[in-house]
């Protein structure tokens, strides 16, 4: 078996060296013998939508985002629209999350998104939104919590679309709707960065399960690793989101 993974700007939107995602899951699935394969998209670069199973977007300043977004509409939306529609998983992290939705608004200027979602991301008077945040999300028909810290000056408000999950702790996708992230098809989009995966193994399990899925027509069962590590990260992310 075999996981395609496409990184998108890994340059440029990458803020909280959000690319530690990728290696995650880069280990995971060699520690299966399931093979790997990175390949980046950066500005100007176009890709084949059924040459990949799982696209990853990363974090970024207001500054990068302006940088990619105008790139990401002329060379890669149609081939991002198709990754959707054909199952691809989308993971997409903050700023990458933001260009997700119709727009991003900030200081008189508007940042057009991708228009994969249906959400709309605004600057609004106010503080930054930042912290440890704890959220529950129930994707395999299980619940369960995806622990991490946000950092965000944009609040999201979803359309006619689902959200990842339910805040426990922390602010979420806008600081008031108790909402977080969004999910749609197998697309999600969150605050939750940096470290993300490692934090939450479980979530990387379900992209691989879902990316493979993708590749090969068939969901496959994966073979649990020894998560001491990462269950202990996940622990400490909760304390520190339960304390505030
Ligand atoms: N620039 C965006 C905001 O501040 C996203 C920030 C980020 O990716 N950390 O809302």
């Amino acid at each position: 078996m075999k996981l395609r993974l496409l990184s998108l700007y890994p340059d440029q939107m990458n803020i909280y060296a959000d690319r530690g995602n990728i290696l995650f899951l880069q280990h995971r699935c060699e520690w299966r013998g399931i093979d790997f394969e990175v390949t980046r998209c950066g500005p100007g670069d176009r890709f084949d939508p059924g040459d990949h199973d799982l696209l990853y977007m990363g974090g970024g300043q207001d500054r990068d985002q302006k940088a990619v977004a105008g790139d990401l509409i002329e060379s890669k939306q149609a081939s991002m629209r198709a990754a959707k529609e054909g199952g691809a998983a989308i993971l997409a992290v903050c700023g990458g999350y933001q260009l997700l939705g119709e727009s991003y608004e900030l200081e008189g200027e508007t940042i057009e998104g991708l228009g994969l979602v249906d959400l709309k991301t605004v600057r609004e008077p106010g503080p930054r939104l930042i912290g440890p945040v704890a959220i529950e999300v129930d994707l395999d028909g299980e619940p369960k919590v995806l622990a991490g810290f946000e950092n965000h000056g944009g609040r999201t408000r979803l359309g006619n679309c689902s959200p990842l999950g339910k805040v426990i702790h922390g602010h979420g996708n806008n600081g008031e709707d108790g909402f977080e992230g969004v999910r749609e098809d197998n697309l999600i989009g969150t605050y939750l960065h940096g470290p993300l995966l490692p934090k939450n193994a479980w979530l990387a399990d379900h992209l691989i399960a879902t990316g493979l899925e993708h590749h090969h027509g068939e969901r496959p069962e994966l073979e649990p690793l020894d998560d001491g590590l990462e269950d202990a990260a996940h622990r400490a992310a909760l304390t520190a989101a339960r304390k505030g």
